[in-house]
């Protein structure tokens, strides 16, 4: 589904991708593993196109990424990262149906499709939808980052640190809360931590990262068990 072929990258004299290959299965919750510089989050980047490769190539469902424009693919793709960056001025509905709004979906679809995101994150719709973000905890601005980014129904979900910057009991529900969501839509997601206990929670294929490359992958049971 996601197949990453030899792909490099340097920053100028730093190999963040040094040759990395890998194959994300269709609707794996994937984690990339590794130390801080391991190049997870330049890998993530590569998949929507924020970071082009210098060499080798990313596959989705088959298709090189580098075919599409940037803008179509990134709304087939959703991308989470740590602090998210909602709209400020911008309601949480506002926030949420922005990508549907661009795609030109009607407003009563959008409406309803916010409703539904809302419930799904586990945000009352009647408390939540006409708060502004700076009205939100923490966690909850973190639920609406998800509920924006899976808002056009994207092929795939990444996530780069998405719950770093929480507190341990706020970032333990969102966990539980993200392994509910992929049971419940079994959409294909790729989450970048540098977080052993987080990558064991989520994880139904693990790989690992160091200098630029793939050290190890599969399920995080075999991984665990390995001599
Ligand atoms: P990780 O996500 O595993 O911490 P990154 O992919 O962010 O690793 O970074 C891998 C290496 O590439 C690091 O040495 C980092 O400093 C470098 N790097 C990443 N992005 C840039 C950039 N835009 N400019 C310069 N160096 C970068
Ligand atoms: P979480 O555990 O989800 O991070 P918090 O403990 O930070 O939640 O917040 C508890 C409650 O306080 C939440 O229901 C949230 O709606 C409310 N809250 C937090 N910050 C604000 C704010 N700036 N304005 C209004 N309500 C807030």
């Amino acid at each position: 589904m996601i197949r990453f072929e030899e792909v490099r990258k340097s920053f100028g004299g730093t190999k963040a991708l040094d040759g990395l290959d890998l194959v994300v299965p269709e609707g794996a919750f994937a984690v990339l593993l590794g130390g801080s510089g391991a190049g997870k989050s330049t890998a993530l980047r590569t998949v929507n196109r924020l970071v082009e490769p210098d060499a080798g190539r990313v596959l989705l469902r088959g298709r090189d990424v580098a075919s599409e424009p940037a803008p179509a693919l990134r709304r087939r793709i959703g991308y989470v990262i740590q602090g998210i960056g909602l709209f400020p001025h911008w309601s949480v509905a506002r926030n949420i149906g922005a990508v549907p709004r661009l795609l030109g979906w009607e407003e009563r679809r959008i409406a309803a499709r916010v409703e539904e995101l809302l419930a799904l994150l586990r945000l009352d719709p009647a408390a939540y939808r006409d708060r502004m973000p700076a009205e939100l905890s923490g966690g909850q601005a973190q639920r609406v980052g998800v509920a924006r980014a899976l808002a056009a129904n994207p092929d795939i979900l990444l996530m780069d640190e998405p719950f770093g910057a929480l507190d341990a009991i706020t970032r333990q529900a969102l966990q539980a809360e993200m392994a509910r969501l992929h049971a419940a839509t079994g959409k294909t997601i790729l989450l970048v931590t540098h977080d052993v206990e987080e990558a064991l929670s989520l994880a139904t294929r693990l790989a690992v990262m160091a200098d630029g490359r793939l050290l190890q992958e599969g399920a995080p049971r075999e991984l665990l068990d390995a001599p």
